[in-house]
């Protein structure tokens, strides 16, 4: 066998475990997307990403009262948006927090 033969020989090795590798990582990648809770980064549409957090869904507040606002510790703080409130879309924010706390605060005012 020539050095020519030999070469081609391992390429085709090669290229054969490369595309093993493919179908194994596109598999992989389709698991993920279905089970990951990132997975919803991929239903929102192009240019419906929140324009806070990018479409993450979260962001980086410059202190631990995080979205409440008001006093907290000096530390930088990751915690859901306050835009989106997660949702990670601009046109399909998910319910506010701050008014769940708000509603929480008002029932239980209520109730005493
Ligand atoms: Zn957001």
């Amino acid at each position: 066998m020539n050095e020519h033969e030999e070469l081609r020989q391992k390429y085709n090795t090669l290229a054969e475990a490369h595309e093993k590798l493919r179908e194994k990582y596109s598999s992989l990648r389709d698991e993920f997307f279905k089970v990951s809770p990132s997975s919803r980064f991929y239903d929102i549409e192009e240019g419906d990403f929140c324009a806070e957090c990018n479409g993450s869904g979260y962001k980086l507040y410059g202190s631990t009262a995080t979205w409440r606002g008001g006093i907290g510790g000096q530390a930088m703080t990751t915690s859901v948006c306050d835009k989106c409130w997660g949702s990670g879309s601009k046109s399909k924010p998910w319910p506010s927090w701050r008014k769940y706390e708000e509603l929480e605060r008002k029932l239980n005012d209520s109730s005493r």
